[in-house]
């Protein structure tokens, strides 16, 4: 362990508790700082922002108000109640730990730091800021909020992205954890890594509690600090996604249980960019398969495109409305199988969570739907193409 660094740290403890008695953030997960309450949202804001969060954590306590509650919620309503948060392994790992909590800990999550580390989806980070928030077990809850504002206080160019690095940073803050007071300091940390040594952009230097102690500050080096390796070039995949609509029903298709966003449902699409006659032919290709012997006609228009960014691929789609007209009077079968549905819009809004990846097309949806309930609005005026 460091000693030098170790001594800053020790010296930062009370000038971080003063700041964060004056300027803590008024968070609803910190009104009643359960395990639980501690826990949902530790995950909901890994790799999102609070204001974004704030939102999705209220409505999510209200629907699974306890550990035996998510534990026992069906898949497609914990997924509908992450659809927008992305990374959707999160909740999955949310539900499978919640069933180990009900299955050896009678409900409650465990008071202990390793066997809170050893639950699916909670790793040293969660579980530093559940024992020592709800259960006031002085460990450290060290993320990259942590590492960029230590390591500009001790000036240090290690690279943040190494577990070593991390694991030391841990060790090192363990030492000088404050016994009375761990999760107010850690929450601290946290909120001081939010609004003033801010991620993006210059730190505000002159709100900071530890200027005085700071050698990226002495030394004006906080554009190197942290250090890490440039990002990988992210990969570029074209997509076609088809809107298929028959009688205000759109056809929706669950994709593979695992891979990119494992089992979620999505508007069928093909991996490449067609043009409007590979299109239509795919489309009419995809549709003999699931609809044999009534194959409807369908008009084709093509839709603007759309793009979505998921942390190591960008997607750049095309899309195709495909307005299914044969077969005017029935509507399509709800089931097709076991990965595709028909659904209208209201279902598809309450019952299957689309990835915000295919927000542009959802939207597309609610336009047509807004235009159908149009008053005088007749079927000939709206029909698309
Ligand atoms: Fe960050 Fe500036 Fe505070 Fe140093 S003084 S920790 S750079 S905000």
């Amino acid at each position: 362990m460091a000693e030098k660094e170790t001594e800053i740290y020790r010296e930062l403890v009370p000038y971080f508790l003063h700041w964060y008695d004056y300027n803590a953030r008024i968070l609803s997960w910190r009104e009643e700082p359960s395990a639980y309450h501690t826990w949902i949202s530790e995950i909901m804001l890994q790799q999102t922002r609070v204001e974004a969060v704030r939102g999705y954590y209220d409505r999510f306590l209200r629907a699974l108000p306890d550990v035996k509650a998510l534990a026992e919620a069906p898949e497609e309503q914990l997924l509908k109640l992450w659809e927008g948060l992305g990374y959707y392994s999160r909740v999955r790992n949310l539900q499978k730990a919640a069933k180990v909590v009900c299955a050896e800990y009678d409900g409650v999550l465990p008071a202990d730091y390793e066997r809170l580390k050893s639950l699916p989806g909670i790793g040293a980070y969660t579980a530093g800021a559940i024992a020592s928030i709800a259960y006031g077990i002085p460990v450290p809850a060290v993320d990259g909020n942590v590492l960029r504002v230590m390591n500009r206080i001790t000036g240090s160019r290690e690279d943040i992205t190494k577990e070593s690095v991390k694991r030391t940073l841990f060790t090192e803050l363990l030492a000088v954890m404050p016994k009375e007071r761990p999760g107010d300091f850690n929450q601290a940390v946290m909120d001081i890594g939010a609004t003033v040594c801010v991620p993006n952009g210059e730190p505000h230097c002159s709100d900071c509690p530890v200027m005085h102690l700071c050698k990226a500050f002495r030394e004006d080096s906080w554009r190197e600090i942290p250090c890490k390796p440039a990002p990988k070039k992210r990969k570029v995949e074209k997509r076609t996604v088809f809107v298929i609509e028959w009688q205000r029903r759109y056809l929706l298709h669950k994709r593979p249980d695992k891979g990119l966003l494992a089992g979620l449902w999505e508007m069928p699409a093909a991996e490449e960019k067609l043009g409007s006659a590979e299109a239509r032919a795919r489309a009419e290709e995809l549709l003999a398969g699931l609809l044999p012997g009534e194959l409807p006609t369908g008009r084709l228009t093509a839709l603007p495109p759309a793009k979505h960014i998921f942390s190591h691929v960008e997607w750049r789609m095309s899309g195709y409305w495909v307005s299914l007209s044969g077969n005017s009077e029935s509507a399509p079968p709800e089931r097709l199988g076991e990965s595709y549905v028909f659904v209208d819009a209201e279902t598809m809004q309450e019952r299957y969570s689309l990835p915000s990846a295919f927000t542009a097309y959802v939207s597309e949806i609610l336009r047509h739907e807004r235009e159908k309930e149009r008053p005088g609005a007749t079927s000939e005026e709206n029909q698309k193409g």
